[in-house]
């Protein structure tokens, strides 16, 4: 793909929730359609796109009918399997691209990559037996925590580690999955940096935001963050530099641990990201329609915000305030259509907003 895509173009997206929702709706301002691939019924996706394929993964059929329909492909999720991917990559260019797939579906690998480019991260050991466990302890020391390497998403997956004393029970309780062991990080705050790379590699960032997190799943993102100007800008380098590194095309989220010593990054996200949902209303070009423009060769806008912002997600039973909220002067409700309410599924979210002095 060497020129930008007309409007009128249709994208294809890999996953139906509501990322691939936000991402649909953001395409159809700008002219495009959407082909939402997903497994499982009513998608919140769905709604908002032009076409729906319900199948899963491992049908091939399907996956090649799917390519065939669209112009390019992207994701809304990391966990795509390997078959799926190459099948359609012989027939649609995919953004981002398999690399940041391949890195950011295992954590083990995401570490060494991240540290290779000179970035810190917690001290880490790959753990897959239970001697190994007891080694990881040795060298990474307590407390820390015990994480699957692959499909571990909003604190599932993990074990903390107290003390050494704990060790055969957490290693129990991952059931044998290849795992990583964690060093514990004293960090002072969250945050992350939302950042894009378009096709002719330009790069922008949005401005870090500062998360708080309930249960491992996230509460609240703030803008702006509570971080010193350098810390403001060494942010914003490390993600440029995982942007680069990657040769990556789209939107790429980085959660970083603010502490004493500097940033370390916790892990990155090859997508649109919860944290970044401020967007849509603090900047002139939100997230989601930063991602289209990078994959479909589209100029990205400089990530410029207008308005300080708290995001606050809507989890489970939450959702029954949304009148109320809808009632609070400046809140932004943005709500995903689902239709069963489930303690710690994601409803929506808000976001509060006001304006820069
Ligand atoms: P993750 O799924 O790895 O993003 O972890 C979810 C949350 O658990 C993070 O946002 C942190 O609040 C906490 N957490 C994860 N890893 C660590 C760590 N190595 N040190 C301290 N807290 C952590």
């Amino acid at each position: 793909m060497s020129k930008p895509l007309p409007p009128g173009a249709c994208i294809g997206i890999l996953g139906g929730g509501q990322l691939g929702r936000m991402l649909s709706m953001a395409a159809a301002r700008l002219g495009f359609s959407c082909h939402i691939f997903e497994p499982g019924p009513n998608p919140p996706a769905g709604q908002m796109a032009a076409r729906v394929t319900t199948a899963g993964y491992d049908d091939a059929k399907a996956l090649k009918a799917f390519a065939a329909s669209v112009d390019v492909i992207t994701y809304e999720f990391e966990n795509i399997p390997t078959e799926a991917l190459d099948i359609l990559e012989d027939l649609r260019p995919i953004h981002p691209n398999r690399e940041a797939l391949r890195i950011s579906q295992d954590r083990l690998v995401e570490k060494e990559f991240l540290s290779g480019l000179g970035l810190r991260v917690a001290p880490f050991a790959n753990v897959e037996n239970s001697d190994e466990m007891q080694a990881a302890i040795t060298q990474v020391g307590t407390p820390s925590i015990l994480k699957t390497r692959r499909f571990g998403y909003d604190g599932k997956g993990q074990v903390r580690v107290p003390d050494a004393s704990r060790a055969g029970e957490a290693w129990v309780a991952m059931e044998n999955a290849p795992s990583v062991l964690e060093g514990f990080v004293d960090f002072t705050g969250e945050v992350s940096v939302i950042a894009a790379r378009s096709l002719s590699g330009n790069v922008a960032c949005f401005d870090p935001g500062e998360n708080v997190h309930v249960d491992g799943i996230l509460a609240t993102t703030s803008i702006p963050a509570r971080l010193s100007a350098a810390a403001r800008t060494d942010a914003v380098l490390i993600a440029s530099n995982i942007l680069n590194a990657l040769n990556y095309v789209g939107v790429l989220g980085v959660e970083l641990f603010v502490t004493q010593a500097g940033l370390v990054v916790n892990e990155i996200a090859p997508r649109v990201h919860n944290s970044g949902h401020w967007t849509q209303n603090g900047c002139a070009v939100d997230q989601f329609e930063q991602h289209i423009r990078a994959i479909t060769g589209w100029p990205i806008s400089d990530g410029v915000r207008h308005a300080n912002v708290v995001m606050e997600n809507l989890i489970g039973d939450d959702v029954a305030r949304v009148v109320e909220i809808a009632n609070e002067p400046g809140a932004a409700l943005h709500l995903y259509g689902k239709a069963d309410v489930k303690p710690g599924r994601k409803m929506g979210h808000v976001n509060r907003v006001t304006p820069l002095n």
